[in-house]
This record gives structure tokens, C-alpha cells and sequence, in this order.
């Protein structure tokens, strides 16, 4: 599912940003090209106007003058004295249609009268020469006054080098465009993936998170049904040890499932720790307290060191830092040998509270330490009888995260486990 999405929001973005940039493309293009062709167009008109004005200057015109302007250029030119073409070289039935077609340009788009203003009248134009089938060619036509006649000029310049020129420029961009809006899909895809990974992880997580707690709630599940249906045809005595085991295993579902609501609140966001002001070494003597039958009836031994001088309170949530302590002290408690030693010590930096919860137990192996603080993760998941679940680690460091705070393992001198939690004095 992931992939389709990805790939639909990948090819999304890189069209809306490729359309972008081909309509910038596009415009610059245009700006581009009306601008080499009105300073091609400028270039002709200054050379027309120097060719018209030697035309004005001299009486005769001679053969050589001509050939020398059209070698000059790529300029074709043709004479009319009184409307008679004057032939200086000969011109193929092409050029003559092409000059008869200027020549019609010229009288329907400019309003030559008489000679009243200037001897020499000089017009320039654009001239589309689509009779041709060829290019588009830039047109002057001089009217010149000869001995009481009229001498017409018309000069033509096919388009051909600047219509080579822009065409080049056109196959030259979409070349570039073409390779930016690949470099843009490319670019689409990773920024894509970047943003769909954490959701493709979150919905991975879910799905190993549902199948876990399906898998943990199926034990107790199975015991109540076999218990339920063995009471059936036991004694009195029979019935009622089911009954205890239907009530335990049903209490063990019960904290299953209230560990399994609170994680999946913290992910949901609808949880939050009331912080306030907490006297902490108050809070780690009452938790001690509370835990020293525990440990009496395993049995192992409990110690609490606490700093001498008055600390500053600590913002924090006591009842969710009580529950940390808790579970991290069931977890010694469970995993310390009877004769065992469990130490619960605070101490203060200035910055920052540190709890230590240490024992000497079986300890966690290197390669485990970053995987305990997973969901349902268990070094040994046979303990999950004894209502070990891999979940405690799991709540203890979300809400150690929610108090902006840390959780450590490390492993207690001459053997066991020690946790750590680092609480910002905020
Ligand atoms: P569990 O309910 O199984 O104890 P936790 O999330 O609390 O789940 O712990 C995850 C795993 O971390 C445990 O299964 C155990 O292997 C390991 N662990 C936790 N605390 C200790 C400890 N004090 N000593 C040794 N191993 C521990």
C-alpha cells in the first residue's frame, strides 16, 4: 500500500513542480526570443537606413554597388525603374513571386504618397513569406525620385539564421527541462519516502503490536476456557482451584490490557503527565516502603541511599514516576536471585535528578540492551507465566520521554543490572 502512495505522491509533486517550470520555461523562452528578434530586426534597419542613404546620396547606381550589397549580406535585391524590374543579374520565377509578394506587402501595409517630406521614402517590415514555403524574411523597400520618375528598391533578408538560431535554443531547453524534471522525480521519490518512512514504520509497528498482544492474551484466554471446562465434571475441591486459576489468569488479561490501553494513549497522544512540583526522595522512601514485603517474600534484600542535604523539588508526574519505579523494581525483584542485593539511590547535579535502581542479578547481555525497552520484547519469553509480558521497559520509557528525561541500562560492578533515570530539573 505504501508503495503505490509513494509512488502517486511522488509522481504528484514532480508534475505540479515540472509544470512550474515549464510555463517558467516557456516564458523566459518567449522573452528570450522577442528579444533576438527585435535586436535582428534593430541590426537590418540600421544597415537599410545606410544602404538608402547612399542610395539618396548617389545619382547613378551602379551594377557593382548592388552585387557588392548583396555579397555583402544575405540580401537579395530587386530595381523597379517606373514599375519596369531592372535586371542587374537574372532572378529565378521563385525570387519574383517572393518579390512580387513584398512588394504587395509593402503597398498594403504602408501609405507611400509623394516625395514632399524626403526624396527618399524607406520602409523596413517583417515580411512572412508563407507563398515561399521557405522562411520569413525582413523587407526594406526604398522609393527613391530618378530624373521625374520613381526607382523602387526592395531588399529581402530570409530568416533563415535566426529561425536556426531559436530553434536551437528551443531543442536546447527542452533538453534542460526534460533533464529537471527528472532530477525533480528523483528528487519527489526520496523526499517522498523520507516523509511516508516514519508513518511506514508507525503502521509496522501497529501491526507487530496487534499481533503481539494477540498472541500474549491467547495464554490466559486458553487457561480460562480449559479451567471453565474442567470445573464441569470436578469435585468441590477440583472447582474451586479452577476458579482461582480463572481469576488469576482474568487478572493477569486485566493488566495486560491496561498496559496495552496505556501505550497505545501515550501513542495516540490522548495521555499527558501532570507535572508539579515533587519532593523526590519523599517519593522514593514511599515506594521503598511499599516494596520492602515484596522483596522480603522473594527473599532478597532492599537499600535506599538518599543525599544528605535538602534537594530542590523536581517538576514531574509522581504518580507516573512512581509507576517507573515500580516496574523497574518488579523487573530486580523478578530477575535477582533470593539473597540478592536491590539498591534504589537518588542523587542530584545541580541539572539533573538521578535515580538508580541497581542489582545483583542475572544481568542483561551486551547485545540485549537495546532491544529491552521494545514492546513485548522478553530475554526469555517463558517468563511470560509469571506475568512478564515485555512491556514494562516499553511504558517506563515513554513516560520518562514525556518528562523530556532519559533512560539507561548498564550493568551493576560484579554482576546484575542497573537503571538509570535522568530527570531535568525544568
Ligand atoms: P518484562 O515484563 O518481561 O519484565 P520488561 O519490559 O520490563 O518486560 O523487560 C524486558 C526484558 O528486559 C525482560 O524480559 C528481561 O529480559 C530484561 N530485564 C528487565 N529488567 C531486568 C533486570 N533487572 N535484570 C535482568 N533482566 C532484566
Amino acid at each position: 500500500m505504501f508503495r503505490k502512495v509513494h509512488f502517486r505522491l511522488a509522481l504528484l509533486c514532480a508534475s505540479i513542480t515540472c509544470f512550474i517550470l515549464a510555463v517558467m520555461s516557456c516564458g523566459y523562452l518567449y522573452i528570450s526570443e522577442k528579444s533576438l528578434k527585435d535586436s535582428s530586426f534593430a541590426a537590418f534597419q540600421d544597415e537599410m537606413k545606410d544602404i538608402s542613404g547612399s542610395f539618396a546620396e548617389s545619382s547613378v547606381l551602379t551594377w557593382e554597388q548592388l552585387a557588392r550589397i548583396e555579397d555583402q549580406g544575405t540580401y537579395s535585391i530587386q530595381i523597379l525603374d517606373n514599375e519596369v524590374p531592372l535586371l542587374f543579374h537574372r532572378q529565378s520565377s521563385s525570387q519574383e513571386e517572393l518579390f512580387a509578394a513584398a512588394w504587395r506587402y509593402f503597398e498594403e501595409h504602408f501609405a507611400f504618397s509623394s516625395f514632399e517630406e524626403s526624396p527618399v521614402y524607406c520602409a523596413e517590415f517583417d515580411f512572412p513569406s508563407k507563398a515561399s514555403g521557405s522562411s520569413d524574411y525582413y523587407g526594406c523597400a526604398i522609393v527613391l525620385e530618378r530624373n521625374g520618375g520613381m526607382l523602387k528598391i526592395m531588399i529581402l533578408m530570409p530568416l533563415t539564421a535566426l529561425e536556426q538560431q531559436i530553434r536551437s535554443q528551443r531543442i536546447l531547453f527542452s533538453l534542460l527541462t526534460a533533464l529537471a524534471a527528472a532530477a525533480l522525480f528523483l528528487f519527489a521519490w526520496y523526499f517522498t519516502w523520507k516523509l511516508l518512512r516514519p508513518l511506514e514504520e508507525s503502521q509496522r509497528r501497529q501491526t507487530q503490536f496487534v499481533a503481539a498482544a494477540s498472541h500474549e492474551l491467547r495464554t490466559p484466554l486458553a487457561v480460562i476456557l480449559s479451567c471453565a471446562s474442567a470445573s464441569r465434571c470436578g469435585n468441590e475441591e477440583e472447582r474451586a482451584h479452577f476458579l482461582d486459576s480463572i481469576q488469576s489468569e482474568g487478572m493477569r488479561m486485566s493488566g495486560l490490557i491496561d498496559d496495552m490501553l496505556l501505550l497505545s494513549g501515550m501513542e495516540a497522544h490522548t495521555w499527558s503527565v501532570e507535572m508539579r512540583p515533587t519532593e523526590l526522595d519523599t517519593l522514593l522512601l514511599e515506594t521503598f516502603e511499599a516494596f520492602e514485603p515484596v522483596a522480603a517474600e522473594k527473599p532478597v534484600r532492599l537499600a535506599i541511599e538518599l543525599p544528605q542535604e535538602a534537594l530542590p523539588p523536581c517538576s514531574c508526574d509522581p504518580g507516573r514516576i512512581r509507576q517507573v519505579l515500580s516496574i523497574l523494581l518488579h523487573n530486580a525483584v523478578s530477575y535477582t536471585p533470593a539473597q540478592g542485593l536491590i539498591r534504589l539511590s537518588l542523587a542530584y547535579d545541580r541539572k539533573t535528578f538521578r535515580i538508580q535502581v541497581a542489582d545483583n542479578g542475572i544481568g542483561i547481555p551486551e547485545e540485549e540492551k537495546s532491544r529491552i525497552f521494545e514492546r513485548f520484547y522478553r530475554a526469555d519469553p517463558s517468563r511470560s507465566r509469571k506475568g512478564h509480558f515485555g512491556l514494562g521497559l516499553a511504558i517506563a520509557s515513554e513516560i520518562i520521554k514525556a518528562h523530556q528525561g532519559q533512560i539507561l541500562v548498564g550493568d551493576t560492578p560484579g554482576g546484575g543490572s542497573t537503571f538509570t533515570l535522568l530527570l531535568p530539573l525544568l
